[in-house]
């Protein structure tokens, strides 16, 4: 995994130290030796990693983390703070100013490198989700998906896989402080799976004793692999300075881990933290799934629109060619359309269209493909119909809208007809636009003889 580190540290033999062990790694390394030189560094060069030393003469560690993520240009950074001493009270104190994790020195190799390949993960995975949000905002994304507000979140749900249930207890409590989570309780080794496959939480913590054999490492893996569970946040906790193994849990799933002992909130912290980030994930992705559908439907009608028409119709023509069968291709369009706009007034004409729509949704099948393929123009593909099919169901479509008037909201009836063409493809037919613009003869014939008709376009 490549990756740009940037080393901070104000005695040169130290940044000498981790700059071995990191480019011997294959990273790439920057270095800055004070406070001052590490902020401007991270700005222009946007690392993908800082590791960051606490005490240097310019200004303390804690004070450049909380300068990097008040920054916007720095603020997705993670950092790691490098410190001589391990006393739970700093690690808080780290932790609260934006610090994803401490390393004391002398450097355990294994946890550098855990932690280096855990956060390079994390920030890509990110790169990328904002990459493709980006794309589906280009596609035309509406302005409502962008506010983000915390507050209105749901409930977080938090499992919890303890060493006992004495521990359980201890973590209840202090989770239970944190606005807006909800405990799922409790559970015993052989429960955990099972009730992380039902509740689905959003955050599970899991001690490296919960199972007794020692292997809850593998519990983490399956959680991981789980599609469940594969978002969720997994916080380890490991006893006895036992970092090598913590080391392993980040490898393999774990997002985040605690060392024992420590002091209660440093695991509220370490969880709050994630489940920010979580939350800020999740909603990259339902704003990437909104991108995406927002490209292929009509907004007006909820319909697909021409260009997924236009895919989707290839799938029927390869579809049709290997079952040999045949498939109706129909334009419809609706008779002096323009005449309602400039008439009732362009919100009169949009309801038309809309009621049109359900009309249409409402005569075919679900397996028949419905698109609106611009203004007052739609077509329907149905699979595996041949003439008598597609002639019944274009009478009956053409009957549906010149059958009952549509209303408006002022409770005007409009009367209103539709042409239809309709093309039949034949096995052997592969090219889906040769089949519109058949069916787009087959209309205008319709039209020509004055509307309110269906209309075959004649195979030669
Ligand atoms: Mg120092």
């Amino acid at each position: 995994m490549p990756g740009r580190i940037l080393v901070v540290d104000d005695v040169a033999t130290n940044r000498l130290i981790l700059k071995a062990k990191l480019a011997a790694a294959y990273y790439d390394v920057l270095e800055a030796d004070c406070g001052q030189a590490a902020f401007d560094s991270a700005r222009t060069e946007q690392p993908d990693v800082i590791l960051l030393d606490i005490m240097m003469p310019d200004m303390d560690g804690y004070t450049v983390c909380e300068m990097l993520k008040a920054n916007p240009e720095t603020s997705h950074i993670p950092v790691v703070m490098v410190t001589a001493s391990s006393a739970p009270k700093e690690r808080i104190r780290g932790l609260s100013v934006g610090a994803d994790d401490f390393l004391v020195k002398p450097i355990n190799d294994m946890a550098l490198f855990a932690r280096v390949r855990n956060l390079l993960r994390v920030k890509m995975m990110f790169d990328e989700l904002k990459l493709r949000d980006t794309t589906s905002r280009e596609l035309g994304l509406p302005e409502f998906l962008e506010s983000f507000d915390e507050d209105a979140l749901p409930k977080d749900t938090v499992m919890l896989a303890p060493a006992s249930k004495l521990q359980g207890e201890v973590w209840r409590s202090e989770i239970s402080k944190m606005p807006g989570v909800e405990i799922l309780g409790t559970c015993d080794e052989h429960e955990a799976l099972n009730m992380a496959r039902l509740e689905e939480p959003d955050a599970i913590i899991v001690h490296q004793r919960h199972i007794e054999d020692g292997d809850s490492l593998r519990l983490i893996s399956a959680m991981r692999a789980r599609p469940e569970t594969r978002q969720a946040v997994m916080i380890y906790v490991v006893s006895d300075g036992a970092i090598e193994t913590a080391a392993n849990a980040l490898d393999l799933g774990a997002s985040d881990y605690v060392l024992e002992p420590f002091e209660p909130e440093e695991l509220t912290i370490r969880l709050r933290t994630q489940l920010r980030r979580k939350h800020h994930s999740d909603k990259l992705r339902s704003n990437m799934r909104d991108g995406l559908k927002m490209a292929v439907i009509d907004p007006l009608t909820g319909l697909y629109n021409r260009r997924y028409a236009t895919q989707h119709m290839q799938k029927i023509v390869n579809r049709a060619r290997d079952s040999e069968s045949e498939f109706a291709v129909m334009m419809l369009d609706l008779d002096n359309f323009k005449r309602i706009n400039d008439i009732q007034g362009h919100e009169a004409g949009d309801m038309v269209l809309q009621e049109f729509s359900h009309r249409i949704q409402e005569n075919v099948r679900g397996v028949d493909l419905v698109a609106r393929m611009g203004g007052e123009e739609f077509l329907v593909v149905m699979p595996d119909a041949g003439a008598m099919v597609a002639k019944h169901v274009s009478e009956r479509l053409r009957r549906a809208v010149n059958s009952k008037p549509f209303v408006t909201k002022a409770g005007e009836e409009i009367n209103i007809t539709v042409s239809i063409g309709v093309a039949i493809g034949k096995p052997s037919d592969d090219e889906p636009e040769k089949l519109v613009k058949c069916a787009d003869q087959a209309l205008y014939e319709a039209k020509a003889g004055g509307r309110d008709l269906v209309s075959f376009h004649e195979a030669a």
